[in-house]
């Protein structure tokens, strides 16, 4: 790559249903000049997460939508190239949100911060264990889920990102913890690698499992119930734990993974079994817990450090890869946090 180009992947259009290759394409400009009080980040480790699927869409979301024929907005971990910052020099490392692109433009007052890659083994760390998704794994699961030693956890989407790490969490607080995947092989890494108690596949031979046949597995494997629910996924794989909630459970709304390539929303039929069980529900965001970022990040650091928490990232490289790199997130082919390393 000639040294001056800046390669930006932008959204060319608005994905119907499942993103298409067309909806996307790889443009080449010249590098930019920091803005007065900004600077140029070049951007080395780029996170590829289910939410940018929804930020693509021109829908009322908790971030604006992406405008169409701008790079597609990702959290990135880079090197400044050039500052016009007092507080950031060339050479230091930096966490922001901003775009699948060499080059981003950072603008004052952006929500950009130093990072210390020297703690980690690798500086995309900041976008897997001690990033939004370690995070998220602890705040949604110690926090919003409230969580007391010796309960019922259920965790779907349990082998990503998230879920591997919810599980892993809800087994250092002393929870019984199973988790739903898709798949033989992630249901032996629930059990062998991250130290989950069951593992149920949500997936057969002929295609996804029924909600009856998957609640029935559920009831073996949760026989007094499902204290807490930590959803991922949504569709039918929520409706079939809904129907093996315990008295007073805690449903913690991460995701809704299976709806986020549905032309029409699939919505739960079973949400009767809220009132039956007399449950919570809460919508999670880590959004809402910036202010406590440092403190959920040091116990994350500390768990990690200590190998109590096993973190997997999936590294896939290149720029001119980054479509096929983000559909792994939904064929279920990544094996841990989805990162596009730049170079
Ligand atoms: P993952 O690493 O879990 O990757 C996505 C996984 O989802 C796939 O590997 C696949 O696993 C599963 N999946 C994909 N499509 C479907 C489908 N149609 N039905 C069932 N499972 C499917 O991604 P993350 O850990 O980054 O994200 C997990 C969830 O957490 C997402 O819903 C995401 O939106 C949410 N999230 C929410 C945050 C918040 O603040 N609320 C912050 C971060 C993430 P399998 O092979 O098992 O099907």
């Amino acid at each position: 790559m000639n040294a001056l180009e800046n390669r930006r992947f932008i959204l060319a259009r608005r994905p119907h249903g499942t993103p298409a290759r067309d909806d996307f394409r790889l443009e080449k400009t010249p590098v930019p000049s920091a803005p007065e009080g900004g600077m140029v980040v070049r951007n080395r480790f780029v996170s590829l997460d289910p939410a940018q699927r929804g930020w693509m869409d021109d829908a009322p979301s908790y971030m604006p939508p992406i405008p169409l024929g701008d790079a597609v907005r990702a959290t990135t971990v880079g090197v400044v190239h050039e500052s016009r910052n007092p507080d950031f020099a060339a050479g230091d490392w930096v966490l922001g949100l901003n775009a699948i692109e060499d080059y981003s433009v950072v603008t004052p007052g952006g929500f950009t911060s130093k990072i210390d890659v020297s703690i980690v083994d690798s500086p995309s760390r900041y976008l897997s264990a001690v990033g939004a998704v370690g995070l998220t794994a602890y705040f949604g699961l110690t926090d919003a889920a409230a969580p007391r030693s010796g309960e019922t956890l259920l965790v779907t989407g349990a082998a990503g990102a998230v879920g591997s790490m919810v599980g892993q969490i809800g087994k250092i607080l002393g929870l019984r913890v199973i988790g739903i995947a898709g798949g033989a092989e992630k249901c032996r890494r629930l059990v062998e690698d991250y130290g989950f108690d069951v593992a149920i596949d949500y997936k057969s031979a002929s295609g996804a499992k029924s909600v009856d046949a998957l609640s029935a597995e559920i009831a073996a494997a949760a026989p007094q119930g499902v204290d807490i629910l930590f959803e991922n996924v949504g569709g039918d794989v929520m409706d079939a734990v809904l129907l093996n909630l315990a008295l007073h459970a805690r449903v913690v709304l991460c995701g809704l993974i299976s709806e986020y390539n549905a032309p029409e929303k699939i919505g739960i039929r079973n949400l009767w079994q809220v009132i039956v069980k007399q449950a919570t529900i809460k919508g999670f965001l880590i959004a809402g817990y910036v202010p406590r970022f440092a403190e959920g990040g040091a116990v994350v650091a500390q768990w990690t450090g200590e190998d109590r928490l096993r973190v997997d990232e999936d590294i896939q490289h290149g720029l001119d890869n980054a479509y096929d790199a983000f559909m792994r997130l939904f064929s279920g082919a990544n094996t841990g946090k989805l990162v596009l390393a730049v170079d």
